[in-house]
């Protein structure tokens, strides 16, 4: 087609300018900072347009068309320099010396006056105008509804045409701004949205409120102590609701079997021992691979993961992270930009990390003050105290002074929050921390599961747009995922150390099950099944929100904190709020 162009990140596609019609924030979200997902409407889309997606039929030049030229064609691509616009017309039919658009819709037609939705009136209005100025005829478009497949007629009228330049201007207005717009209020469009679980409208929207009724503490007015979680308002539920699912039913694959294979059989991942698949799963039911050790994958099991967006973490057989297959970073730079600037700014780095270690202590006296046994009041006044004083410690070496201090506190308790064990069983002993190697079978549980937490933190971090290296608390140092340790810090009680005294407690791993050499202790294989199963079912289990009041997994709670994270360094909430159980 005569003057039409290839994309070019100058020209806004009319599918975004119906994105920007539905939600500006949907609009931005997308077009700006590339965030993409898809839910049941979204794949539903994709069905609907399957066929129309194949390019196909010729368009001849503007001033070859006559009124007997017939046209059709599907997958046209048109552009305007001038509208500043471009878009891939689903169909492209001729009517007597014109040319009309198609654009497929899931769904059935709407009952409207109008007989369509306004975003899609705009967006077919916008494709007439390309059209129009490219050289050719077109007073009206046709958006066709697959459902009920309708023909919905949407006429051109100077009106509608107005409209469609004035929003394609706002848009492209917004998109230069480089400022997100906050999100819709309790909006019905919100439950569709398929980038709900990104844009968090009503988390988002509490947050704000609470800041704005000055109930939410506000980092630059208050950066020396930050305010207890008890200053925020409980939400109404009417409030915040829970518009992403509780949990992903989407499993994480374990493979330690040394020697085994990762291949790809159709649209199932198969797990091999000497070339006999000795386990199986439907790609369609995985979130992320978890390789130990000598455990091989083919290219094109990784590369399908890669396109399926699920991560493949290699780990040492001992549980150290080594390297991670993904999808190429996230597109959203403006974050990454972001996140080094306000790394580089150490008040910002405080603030933070003094959010990391108070939800971290604060959850430490919570798992003993529930579960220890004859534990004095003191040793809760002195963790409370710790609390305190690292929500007030002015430098990032003395906040690692008093994390230092309250760990040691935890960890002399620590043995308390354990059952006795039956007469005729061993009890675990554990006098301390120690690592590196661990020296008892309590450390060795430990240690297994802050690496099984850190690797989580950096699969939430990827899945934001993190640059999960580059800390605020934790310094960067070669090959660390800094970031991830510090989100990891507030979930290291409830999650790691709250698994490892349940495997105790429950008989589920005994002392028999490490094995020792030279004084480091490591788990047996059967051990390690056990602990990985025992660690997934704590991702997978409910806990209720406290600052937003509804129930999620952990899993679904460490990507809600990561992506609250983010939108603190954006600018968009006053401050990270830790996760902290009450
Ligand atoms: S969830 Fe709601 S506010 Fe957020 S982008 Fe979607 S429609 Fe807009």
């Amino acid at each position: 087609m005569p003057n039409a162009v290839t994309s070019s990140p100058e020209l806004l596609p009319a599918r975004m300018l119906n994105e920007y019609v539905y939600c500006p924030r949907l609009f931005y979200l997308e077009y700006v900072q590339r965030e993409w997902a898809e839910n049941l409407d979204v794949v539903e889309g994709r069905y609907v347009h399957r066929r129309v997606d194949d390019a196909g039929g010729r368009v001849p030049a503007a001033e070859a068309v006559t009124s007997e030229t017939a046209i059709h064609a599907r997958s046209v691509e048109v552009g305007s320099e001038e509208l500043g616009a471009l878009a891939v017309i689903d169909v492209l039919e001729s009517d007597d010396g014109q040319l009309v658009p198609v654009d497929y819709k899931r769904g059935a037609a709407p009952d409207l006056p109008e007989g369509a939705w306004e975003p899609e009136r705009i967006q077919v209005c916008l494709q007439g105008l390309l059209l129009r100025a490219n050289g050719y005829a077109s007073s009206y478009g046709v958006i066709y509804y697959a459902a009920d497949k309708t023909r919905v007629r949407v006429e051109f009228t100077p009106e509608l045409e107005a409209r469609t330049r004035r929003l394609l201007a706002d848009a492209r207005a917004l998109a230069a701004s480089g400022v997100a717009p906050p999100p819709l209020v309790h909006s019905n469009k919100c439950p569709r949205c398929s980038l709900v679980g990104v844009c968090l409208p009503d988390e988002i929207n509490h947050l704000r409120k609470a800041e704005a009724s000055g109930q939410a503490p506000v980092a630059e007015a208050s950066p020396e102590l930050a305010p207890p979680l008890e200053a925020l308002p409980a939400p109404s539920l009417r409030e915040v609701r829970r518009l992403m699912p509780a949990r992903d039913d989407n499993k994480a694959v374990y493979v330690q079997g040394q020697g085994y294979t990762l291949g790809l059989k159709g649209d199932v991942l198969e797990i091999r021992d000497k070339g006999q698949t000795v386990d199986a799963v439907r790609l369609l039911e995985v979130n992320q691979v978890n390789l130990f050790g000598n455990v091989q994958i083919s290219a094109q099991a990784l590369r399908e993961l890669a396109s399926r967006e699920i991560p493949v973490l290699h780990l040492s057989y001992g549980g150290w992270l080594q390297a991670v297959t993904a999808p190429p970073p996230h597109k959203n730079i403006e974050l990454r930009r972001r996140q080094f600037q306000a790394a580089a700014d150490p008040a910002v780095c405080l603030r933070l990390a003094k959010d990391f270690v108070g939800g971290k202590i604060r959850n430490s006296r919570l798992l003993l003050r529930r579960n220890g046994r004859g534990l004095s009041s003191e040793v809760l006044a002195q963790l409370a105290a710790l609390r305190a004083a690292a929500e007030r410690s002015d430098a990032l070496a003395s906040l690692l002074g008093v994390e230092g201090s309250a760990a040691r506190t935890y960890f002399e308790h620590f043995p308390t929050m354990f059952k006795l064990p039956p007469e005729d069983t061993p009890p675990f002993d554990f006098t301390g921390r120690n690592r590196r190697p661990p020296k008892d079978p309590v450390n060795a549980l430990l240690s297994f599961a802050y690496s099984l937490l850190v690797k989580e933190m950096l699969v939430a971090m990827l899945g934001v747009g993190f640059d999960p290296y580059l800390g605020f608390y934790h310094q960067p140092r070669y090959g660390r995922p800094a970031l991830a340790l510090d989100l990891m810090e507030e979930f290291r009680p409830l999650v790691a150390d709250s698994v490892v005294i349940t495997v105790i407690n429950n008989g589920e791993i005994s002392p028999s099950d490490f094995i020792e050499r030279g004084g480091a202790f490591a788990l047996k294989p059967n051990g390690r099944k056990t602990f990985i199963e025992a660690f997934e079912r704590r991702l997978d289990q409910l806990v209720t929100h406290p600052v937003f009041g509804y129930q999620v997994s952990y899993r679904r709670v460490f990507e809600i904190q990561a992506r609250l994270l983010a939108r603190a360094i954006m600018g968009e909430i006053p401050r990270y709020i830790p996760f902290v159980t009450r």
